[in-house]
């Protein structure tokens, strides 16, 4: 008998309490449902617990995080934290000292509200880069030298970049065998000459699998043109953290882009959206882009614990997810429905019965 893994809810800001519910009632039907092998535990973060503790990451969650198998992590309204006043970065926290460097964002078009037709994965580096919080050893790597002078500083790293670069191949070799390494090395030459010299030499590892690159500016537009073509994108922090949200929203809604945080150790499903403050409480959340981040933290779980229903559970529960928005059945506003977050929920718990009631 398998050690139970546990799994802790983070709800976090805006949005995030209605989608972690969601997230939470469905994880708990597939773990009776396929009897996996996890427990889940809770804790709160975000601005409730910075005005219960005076810090948006209290130390009793931080050590629940430092423990957990896997973290399902709410969306934060980051840009209302102030770092002196307790706002803590619960999801850089996750990047570094976790060590979940890896930020994998598949974007899938399922149906005629898509824009563009796509099957693509975004790997993005989310350990360094242009992100002030995460690039310098001591301080932040954004400075003010005078009233009208500041100035940022982004770190590229070989050996970060080699890491994700294995990623993006070991990935691309499961799909279509093509990663795009996307980079803007004619200006930044050094940091994203460093960036695409590491790709290229693990590429040699990978010589079953094409390697191509393209500069990030015309990388949106050929987005726009022609996502078709494109199978795994690799990229660094903030070029990756651009593109994913366009490419979601062209494959259908921001709503339905899921993501997983992985490390060598822990993963956490973290949908690619923020806090959507301006329909939070509202019912319109979708909660398909947590769904799907949860079906690939399941997923990954399997890869790496080795616990086939964990598979099992995760094609079961993209399958009802797929199905759900082909069919156009039952859809929140962003995807032109009129249905809850609620129904939506339990419209994918009731595809959940179904599935197994014809899988038995
Ligand atoms: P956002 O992603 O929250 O919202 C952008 C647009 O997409 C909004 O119109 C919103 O209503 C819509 N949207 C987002 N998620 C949706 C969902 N599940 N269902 C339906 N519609 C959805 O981006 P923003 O408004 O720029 O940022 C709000 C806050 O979130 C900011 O404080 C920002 O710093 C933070 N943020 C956090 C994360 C994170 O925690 N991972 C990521 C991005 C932004």
């Amino acid at each position: 008998m398998t050690d139970a893994l546990n799994c802790l809810m983070l709800p976090g800001d805006g949005i995030g309490p209605e989608i972690i519910e969601s997230a939470e009632t469905v994880l708990q039907s597939l773990i009776s449902i396929y009897e996996l092998p996890v427990q889940i535990s809770h804790g709160v973060i975000g601005l409730k617990a910075l005005a219960q503790t005076g810090t948006t990451m209290p130390p009793d969650v931080e050590q629940c995080m430092r423990a957990a198998d896997m973290i399902v992590l709410g969306p934060l309204d980051t840009m209302a934290y102030v770092p002196d006043e307790g706002g803590i970065n619960v999801s850089a926290f996750c990047r570094t000292e976790l060590g979940m460097f890896a930020n994998l964002r598949p974007c899938v078009s399922l149906n005629s509200s898509a824009l563009k037709s796509m099957d693509l994965l975004i790997v993005r580096e989310a350990s360094e880069g242009f992100y002030a919080d995460r690039n310098m050893y001591r301080g932040l790597g954004e400075m003010q030298l005078t009233e009208d002078v500041a100035i940022s500083v982004r770190k590229i790293t070989r050996q970060q970049s080699e890491r994700i670069a294995r990623i993006a191949f070991e990935a691309a070799r499961e799909r279509r065998s093509h990663v795009t390494a996307v980079h803007k090395a004619n200006n930044f030459r050094i940091t994203d000459g460093l960036f695409l010299e590491a790709v290229r030499a693990v590429a040699t590892e990978f010589p079953d699998v094409i390697l191509s690159d393209q500069l990030v500016d015309s990388m949106a537009a050929l987005l726009v043109r022609q996502p078709e073509v494109f199978d795994v994108i690799l990229t660094t922090n903030l070029f990756g953290d651009i593109l994913s949200d366009l490419a979601s929203e062209l494959s259908g809604s921001l709503g339905i882009g899921g993501g997983l945080l992985a490390g060598t150790h822990q993963c956490a499903a973290q949908a690619q959206h923020g806090s959507a403050l301006d329909i939070a409480g509202t019912g319109r959340a979708n909660p398909l882009s947590i769904l799907r981040s949860l079906a690939l933290m399941l997923e990954w779980i399997s890869i790496n614990r080795g616990i086939d229903q964990c598979k099992h559970a995760s094609i079961v529960l993209e399958t009802a997810i797929r199905t759900l928005v082909v069919d156009r059945l039952i859809l929140t506003p962003d995807l032109g429905g009129t249905a809850s977050c609620q129904e939506v929920t339990s419209a994918i718990l009731s595809s959940l019965s179904e599935l197994r009631e014809t899988s038995e």
